[in-house]
């Protein structure tokens, strides 16, 4: 939506929060005021801003101390006021998100390298202390990746390379999809223009050619549902254009990329949501291998769906993504979904759930503790946590979440220290490999222990590749 005005920011707010309208409208006068005069590289006034970083985080449901701190964040850097003025004025929650968001902002990517590591280090690691503030500077970095164009060549591209580098991650660990896959194309329309460009025209005409098809299986399966009185809401949905560059630079051609558009069925409940399988499959042919349950099976980062491709109308392939309502809305905001739990308490709810349920949580407080030096840090974060992934299983289902390149070293170390310890082989889908195998998607692993062996031989922390594993390694060796 382009010129948000006030008005559109307290009707979204009313959608979900209508109590707690004036305070926010108070903030936006007190936020207007203080940058009265200040115009944006775009001409217009400064306060535009702020009033969409606070839209876009209202469109995520955030509670009211963050919709208010997404208006005042960039009042302590710009303006005269203090931490202390504001939680005079509004309380002590508002105050801290905003000194919190202010202290990320004082960075400046093109001077020193040192204090360049320093405050990535800061970013990385806030999201330990309150994820609000990420959240809130997630809002700030994509209301300023909306308006780059009025930034020189230079900036866009230091820009959408940092957003690609830090924010795009951080995005994807907290589940915020919408915000992530639009983050991915702004930077790749400054990164490349022209891929970005071939793309998008390419993306249209598959679009335009598969639109009566898409259609004609949404008022089928529509038709299918609510014969069963089953309540649903079905969407098309196409893979952003970063989502295809990604693919096409793997080597798949366009023609193969089988989820370039797809259905997104939402149901009332998980039952429900295997009955449309069921309904899908007997009507359109499946493919064998590209069903996907991560509904029994969810993502790390509590991502959850059924996912199955099938023989479309005309022979064409598309996907379908079953889900309930609540899963899809976690689907879009990730953490930012339990927002509206409970109301009040959305920074405990939050820093809860990620510290209980996402399992990169863990992994960065395990690197944080063991890297003093801001460079190894950031180095250490950038090839184990946001770097590509596998996904492999353990003897009982369950899906383990390592760095690609991680070894049947690591899968031992990260199912338990003591499985590491005493580890004496280890089979992958049955057959026997050395320790260093290098783990591949879906593969099964099995280690076998022995309690009496003699600990992680010399070569493990070497052949390991997560700075856990090495770790627990080097402790044992100490011993
Ligand atoms: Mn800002």
């Amino acid at each position: 939506m382009n010129n948000i005005m006030l008005q559109d920011l307290l009707n979204k707010l009313k959608e979900y929060n209508p109590d707690e309208v004036e305070i926010v409208k108070k903030a936006y006068e007190y936020a207007d005021t203080l940058h009265k005069g200040q115009m944006r590289q775009s001409g217009e006034p400064y306060i535009s801003h702020p009033l969409n970083v606070a839209y876009i985080l209202a469109d995520m449901h955030a509670d009211k101390d963050t919709v208010c701190a997404g208006l005042l964040h960039d009042t302590l850097e710009d303006t005269n006021i203090t931490k202390e003025d504001i939680a005079h004025d509004f309380n002590q929650n508002i105050a801290n998100l905003v000194d919190g968001v202010t202290k990320l902002s004082k960075m400046n990517f093109s001077t020193k390298q040192d204090q360049n590591y320093a405050n990535t280090r800061k970013i990385i690691t806030g999201i330990t202390e309150d994820v609000r503030i990420i959240i809130i500077k997630l809002a700030d970095r994509l209301h300023n990746m909306r308006t780059l164009e009025f930034k020189s060549e230079f900036k866009q591209k230091e820009n959408a390379l940092e957003t690609m580098e830090i924010f795009v991650p951080l995005a994807y660990y907290i589940g915020a999809y919408r915000i992530k896959s639009e983050l991915e194309d702004l930077s790749l329309q400054y990164l490349k223009p022209d891929m970005y460009k071939k793309i998008e025209e390419r993306k249209i005409k598959i679009e335009e050619i598969s639109n009566s098809c898409l259609k004609e299986m949404l008022y089928k399966i529509e038709t299918l549902l609510k014969d069963r009185n089953i309540p649903n809401e079905i969407k098309v949905r196409t893979k952003n254009i970063y989502g295809i560059y990604k693919r096409l630079n793997e080597g798949h051609k366009l023609s193969d990329i089988h989820d370039l558009l797809s259905l997104k069925i939402m149901v009332d409940e998980i039952e429900n949501c295997y009955l449309t399988l069921g309904l899908i499959h007997q009507e359109y042919h499946p493919i064998n291998d590209k069903f996907k349950d991560y509904i029994c099976n969810p993502k790390t980062n509590m991502y959850r769906s059924l996912h199955t491709t099938v023989f479309g109308p005309d022979d064409r392939l598309v996907q379908t993504q079953i889900r309930t309502f609540d899963m899809d809305k976690v689907a879009s905001f990730g953490l930012t979904a339990y927002w509206d739990e409970q109301k009040g308490k959305a920074r405990d709810v939050m820093q809860e759930n990620l510290k209980q349920r996402f399992q990169f949580f863990k992994s960065l407080t395990e690197i944080n503790s063991m890297f003093g030096d801001n460079q190894q840090f950031v180095n250490q974060v950038k090839s184990e946590l946001f770097a590509d992934r596998v996904y492999v299983y353990t003897t009982k289902g369950d899906i383990i979440e390592l760095p690609k390149g991680a070894t049947a070293i690591d899968f031992a170390y990260k199912i338990h220290t003591d499985i590491g310890n005493t580890m004496v082989g280890v089979f992958v889908n049955d057959e026997y490999v050395p320790v260093d195998y290098v783990l591949q998607n879906k593969d099964r692993v099995r280690i076998v222990t022995d309690d009496l062996s003699f600990g992680p031989r010399d070569d493990w922390e070497e052949k390991a590749h997560t700075s856990y594993a090495k770790k627990k390694i080097r402790d044992f060796n100490k011993k």
